[in-house]
Order: C-alpha cells, then structure tokens, then sequence
C-alpha cells in the first residue's frame, strides 16, 4: 500500500456538512483532506486557538499498546491544551510517521482516533505521511471568543485553587506496567485495568473549559504532574499557592483500594514510604490531562455550576498567595516538607517515561 492510498483508505472522510448557522463547529471547514491546505473559516468574533502534541514510541507509549487507544490518546491530549484555554475543538491536523503500513494497525488508529474527533466534532482535515520511527504529531485548532481565552497569567492572591477528576491513576498504571509498584500493594485486577485506562485513554475536559470561560481566572491542563503545571500557572502570573496535601492525596482513585490495603496489611503498610508513594502520584505523576484551573471565591457558586453542567467533579485544593513559591499542607495545616519534580524531557536524569525495563 502506497503513501496516497494509506491516506486515501484510513485518513480521508468526507468534509462535515455546511451548516453556517449551526451552533459548535459544523460549517467551519470549507475544505479538507486532498488539497494542498485545508480551508477553515472561522466564524465573526472568534479567535483561533491552536496546539501541538507529539507522543513518541519509547517515549511517551509502549511499543505494543492497542492501536486504538494510541489514536484516542493522540488526540485526546490535543483536545485537552484546547479545554485549558476554553475553546472549542474545530479541526485537527495529523502528521505521522510509521515504520511500515501496517494495515490492522492503521485500522486500529484510526478506529480510536475518529472516535474521540466524532465525539468532539472535530475534523482531520490534512496531515503529513511519512515512513521512520513510529511518531504521531496532532496540530489540533478551536476557537474562542475574542478575549475570553483562559490563560496561565490570570491567577490573583485570594482565588481558589480547584483540579478536575482524579489525579495520580496514569502515573500508577505506569509504574506498575513498569515494574515499580511496592511488591505489598496487591492491586485487584480490576484497579489496575481501570488505572491503566487513566494512562491510555485520557479524557479531556473539554466541556468543563467551556464552561469555565468568564468563570476561571486562570487554567492549564495536567500533563506533567499537578505541581509541577501549578509551577507554570504561578510563574505566569506571579503568584504563590498554598495546597492541602490531605485533599489531593485522596484524589487518585485508586486510594480506596490502597487504604483497604494499608487495614489487611497493616504493619506493612508504612505511612511513610507508602504516604509518600500516593503523594508522590497525585502531587508529580503526570498524564493526568486534569484542567488545573483558579477562580475567585465569589465564583464557587458558579464553579460548581459548570462542574455540574459538564458532569465533571472538581475539587477545590488549595489557595492562590501573594507570597511567590509554593507551599503543601497537611490536614492540620502543617507545612508538608518534600519537594516535587515534575516530569521535563530534558532534566539532566530525566527517566523515560514509556520503556518498559529490560
Ligand atoms: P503535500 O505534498 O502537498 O504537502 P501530501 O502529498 O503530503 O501533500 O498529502 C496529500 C494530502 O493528504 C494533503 O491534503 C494532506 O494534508 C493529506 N494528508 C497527508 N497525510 C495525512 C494524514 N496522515 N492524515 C490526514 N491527511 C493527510
Ligand atoms: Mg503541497
């Protein structure tokens, strides 16, 4: 199978109807796969928002995960950069390098990549196609009214600090596919199969971003750890925080189990280094494609209403502070002293983050 026919059998679908008056995004692709470009038209008052997401074999998925969840997760991770800002997903590029037509991996792809762009009405509407290392890169465009984009910078001392969902559960999933769960855990099946679909199947909070819009003074989305994004949204708007460690830990689904755990084996069960393992999770772990957002406190009304619109729990963590930096707490308000690095590519001893050990 040829380059044209690969994206001819697998990538191109039919441009979605012309609605001009629709509401969301039918309409706003006048041309799609085929051309030399792809021709949006975006509507009166709208900004385009647009990212990128690469995700890399060794790098950011195994080898040998189901193709179905990879296409999902290319683009979910895209999708969820447009939840932070709040706009509204429109279109998606795909450029992708493969190293050979593997046609029931294809199909796989792209079984799970429509899915989730159906799900969205999200469009392909181009992309490149080449032969090498196995490489998938989405260039994903919303929109969002003129002004109202959530930005990093907007976070001000008083404002509420919330995350969406669960935290930790990816980066749990990880290391048990890794190897580098404590031997004492005994994870249920069960817990394990839906902490790995945490990893490979991310829900992006697009419709919480939405409904933020107006509501939120700031917002990221949690792909390399809670504090180490927090860090970011700090930085940007020059700020501090202060986060309750005993709100937070809780947050990784899997803490339930955990703490059943910690009652059948409870003098193996060590608060110290197993605390400190879940803390670890939910504070650092990464691939949680949560939104972090802050608001202030006159919002709370209103941030439960988009919670509650969007179907989607959040949680309020911590506090917006003048004083720059970041502080952790315990329930009792005790400073938390550990340190947390996020997940940075290209840290001195950065680990890899989907090899499996030898
Ligand atoms: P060009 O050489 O003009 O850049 P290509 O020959 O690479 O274009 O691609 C032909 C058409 O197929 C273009 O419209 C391009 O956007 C589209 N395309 C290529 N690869 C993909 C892909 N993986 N998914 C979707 N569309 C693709
Ligand atoms: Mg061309």
């Amino acid at each position: 199978m040829g380059e044209f026919e690969l994206i001819a059998r697998y990538f191109t679908r039919p441009v979605p109807a012309t609605a001009p008056d629709a509401p969301g995004t039918a309409g706003r692709v006048v041309l799609g796969v085929g051309d030399d470009c792809a021709l949006l038209a975006p509507a009166p008052g709208m900004q385009l928002a647009v990212s990128s997401d690469m995700l890399v074999e060794g790098r950011h998925f195994f080898a040998d995960v189901a193709p179905e969840r990879l296409g999902h997760k290319a683009l979910a991770v895209n999708l969820s950069d447009l939840a932070a800002c709040g706009a509204r997903p429109l279109a998606f590029t795909l450029a992708l390098a493969l190293p050979e037509a593997d046609e029931d991996w294809l199909a796989g792809f792209a079984r799970g990549l429509f899915a989730l762009a159906d799900a969205h009405g999200c469009a392909l509407v181009g992309g490149d196609t080449t032969q090498g290392p196995r490489n998938l890169c989405i260039t994903v465009l919303g929109e969002v009214p003129a002004g109202q984009a959530l930005l990093r910078s907007g976070a001000r001392p008083g404002d509420d600090v919330y995350v969406s969902g669960t935290l930790g559960d990816a980066a749990l999933a990880l290391a048990a596919l890794q190897g580098r769960l404590p031997a004492h855990w005994r994870l249920p099946g069960a817990v394990l199969a839906a902490a790995r679909a945490r990893l490979e199947l991310p829900t992006p909070r697009v419709a919480l971003g939405l409904a933020l819009r107006g509501v939120a003074s700031s917002a990221i989305d949690v792909s390399d750890g809670l504090l180490g994004d927090l860090g970011h949204i700090l930085r940007a708007s020059g700020v501090g925080a202060c986060i309750d460690c005993s709100v937070t830990t809780p947050l990784i689904a899997a803490y339930a189990e955990l703490s059943s755990v910690r009652g059948q084996f409870g003098s193996e069960f060590d608060p110290a280094t197993d605390g400190e393992f879940l803390r670890r999770y939910t504070l650092a772990g990464g691939d949680d494609y949560e939104l972090l957002f802050t608001a202030a406190p006159a919002q709370r009304v209103a941030v439960a209403a988009a919670a509650l619109s969007s179907a989607t729990p959040v949680t309020r963590i911590g506090r917006i502070e003048a004083q720059p930096g970041l502080r952790l707490i315990d329930a009792q308000g005790q400073p938390v002293a550990a340190r947390y690095a996020s997940f940075d590519h290209f840290a001195p001893h950065a680990c890899t983050k989907a090899e499996k050990p030898e």
